[in-house]
């Protein structure tokens, strides 16, 4: 049965957890193959088990985002391994709170390595490769920190709000060439990153989303699935916000 991303060849960044995860498992079921690319080899190959065990396409590179050798070597695999690159995921990312008078300056460096730099490089070496295929998708998962403020996560704000404008000038930059790129903002959406929180904390995260509840990994992947698919064909620089209504009250 043809799926919705039939023919389309994906790599995606921190696809070994959470909304990594849920994407690629769900883009491989979709028809696409799959490269997952993470520095967590075990988490990784498991997620590859699982879509192979649906009968889906899919293999595991270990992956640093912020290192252009090692997004290279992922772009080079994923082209030989299925024959193109037709859609790039930059989904990997981390989080650590601090505000401004708290924040290092080994904090704020790697935030922005990963977060940030780790976007421009991952469109950067996925370039050639997508625009040879002709009809390509780039999806960012920036973050609703991306677009609003709070007091105590500088760096990661600053990394995210970068990945917005990233998505917009990609989307101008490629227009006629065959790629589009767009951007989704998670709210909160329950994965590893959120960390431990207390009953405390995951009551106050609640009350502040207008739809009283957190998101699903899945909730995001439908999301990006839409927007790799060529059903958005005419959607690129698209701001895509995933957050139970939160951001609608901003
Ligand atoms: P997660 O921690 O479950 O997954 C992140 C993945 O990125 C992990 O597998 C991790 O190993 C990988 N990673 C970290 N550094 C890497 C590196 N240098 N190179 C390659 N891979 C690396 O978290 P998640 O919630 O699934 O986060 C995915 C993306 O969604 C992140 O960019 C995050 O900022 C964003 N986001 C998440 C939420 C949320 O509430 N979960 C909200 C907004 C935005």
């Amino acid at each position: 049965m043809a799926g919705r991303l039939s023919g389309k060849s994906a790599l995606i960044s921190g696809g070994a957890s959470g909304l990594g995860e849920a994407q690629a498992t769900l883009f491989a079921r979709e028809g696409a193959t799959v490269l997952v690319g993470d520095l967590q080899g075990d988490k990784g190959n498991a997620v590859v088990e699982t879509i192979r065990a649906e009968g889906g396409e899919a293999a595991f590179i270990r992956l640093d985002v912020s290192d252009p050798e090692s997004w290279a070597t992922a772009v080079s695999d994923a082209v030989s391994r299925f024959g193109k690159l037709t859609t790039l995921v930059n989904n990997a990312g981390i989080f650590h709170p601090g505000g401004i008078l708290e924040e290092t300056k080994e904090g704020w460096d790697r935030m922005i390595a990963i977060n940030q730099t780790g976007v421009f490089l991952g469109m950067k070496a996925a370039g050639d490769a997508l625009l040879q295929s002709g009809n390509a998708a780039i999806v960012n998962i920036s973050s609703l920190y991306g677009l609003m403020g709070s007091p105590n996560a500088i760096s990661y704000h600053a990394s995210k709000a970068a990945v917005r404008l990233m998505g917009k000038a990609g989307a101008l930059e490629f227009a006629k060439r065959g790629i589009r790129v767009n951007t989704i903002f998670p709210g909160q959406i329950l994965t590893p990153i959120l960390g431990d929180i207390t009953p405390e904390q995951d009551a106050a995260i609640k009350a502040s989303i207008p739809m009283g509840t957190v998101g699903d990994p899945m909730d995001i992947a439908y999301a990006s699935l839409y927007l790799a698919s060529d059903e958005a064909k005419y959607v690129s620089g698209a701001e895509l916000w995933v957050d139970g209504a939160w951001y609608a009250g901003q």
